[in-house]
């Protein structure tokens, strides 16, 4: 053996590939992280363009594991999604962003909605409209409050499948979002028979904005277009003043990004919205 895992056993033998072992051993610890409540959600604020007020919350997961560490969605959804897990992990996700969302709106904060990122497997599984309503129901919450996030890829994996669910969701009454908009290969046509309420401009467009003169005309379109389809436009990975004013400037609706607000436990998320209502 190698080296020593910090649970006392071996991590790997002689010989053996240690990323193949590791990748097994946390299959095995993400297996039972619902019911040992290892999993939380951060939130990330999304403000009215330029800089409020806010109008709801974006629910990011991350894993808090005795063996690996506080790790990132990056670092584990992967294994999530090609195990199947991320069904069973993903529905306390809905369940808890629902329950987190009703102590908002008990606590006045009635115009917030929560937004919950989805995967292609949980999209594709035949319990997740019944999920979304038991939550709900179970929260009596009202559907205006919840919004599904769904990426172009995971959308375009099984398109018409996809339509029938996002079509059964909005009938419930949550919103669907096209997140990382831009990256995926989803026709025009395609896009105009989802029903999607919120459209999210990718980050990699924002990242470049003030420097490139493409990116900027990208953006113009992607508005036009999300505008003539009646969607909200959302930026994504706002960091700097100069994105904020040009975004405002060229007609996003909302905005999101470390400039703003970074993600984090609710707690310290109504400190610092406090804070800035203040200012
Ligand atoms: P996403 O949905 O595109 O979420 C935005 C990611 O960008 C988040 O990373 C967020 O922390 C980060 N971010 C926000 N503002 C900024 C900024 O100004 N600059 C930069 N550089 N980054 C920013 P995170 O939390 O690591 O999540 C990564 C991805 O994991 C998400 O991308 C989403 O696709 C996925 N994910 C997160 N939570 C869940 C979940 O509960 N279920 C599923 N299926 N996927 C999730
Ligand atoms: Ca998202
Ligand atoms: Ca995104
Ligand atoms: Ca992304």
């Amino acid at each position: 053996a190698k080296k020593q895992g910090r649970n006392g056993y071996c991590f790997f033998e002689h010989g053996m590939n240690a990323n193949v072992h590791l990748q097994m051993q946390m299959q095995q610890n993400l297996r039972q992280a619902v019911s040992r409540n290892e999993l939380v959600l951060h939130y990330q604020p999304k403000f009215v363009a330029p800089a409020g007020p806010m109008t709801g919350l974006e629910a990011l997961l991350r894993w808090q594991s005795p063996d690996h560490g506080f790790l990132s969605p990056d670092r584990f959804l992967p294994l999530a999604e090609s195990s199947g897990l991320i069904v069973p992990i993903g529905n306390w996700v809905i369940e808890e962003a629902c329950r987190q969302m009703r102590v908002w709106y008990d606590q006045g904060h009635r115009e917030w909605s929560v937004a919950v990122n989805l995967s292609a497997v949980q999209l594709e599984h035949h319990s997740l409209v019944d999920v979304v309503r038991e939550a709900l129901k179970k929260h009596s919450l009202d559907p205006s409050h919840l919004v599904l996030e769904i990426t172009e890829t995971t959308a375009m994996r099984n398109a018409e499948t996809s339509l029938t669910v996002l079509n059964k969701l909005s009938a419930l009454g949550v919103s669907i979002s096209i997140d990382d908009f831009g990256t995926g290969y989803s026709s025009l046509l395609y896009l105009k028979r989802l029903p999607a309420n919120e459209l999210k401009i990718d980050r990699g467009f924002i990242t470049e904005l003030a420097q490139d003169n493409d990116d900027e005309a990208i953006i113009q379109a992607i508005i036009a277009l999300g505008k003539t389809l009646d969607m909200r436009i959302v930026a994504e990975g706002v960091e700097t003043a100069e994105q904020q004013a040009l975004l405002t400037q060229l007609g996003c609706n909302t905005l999101q990004g470390y400039l703003l607000a970074r993600p984090a436990p609710p707690d310290a998320l109504l400190e610092k919205i406090a804070h800035m209502t203040k200012r």
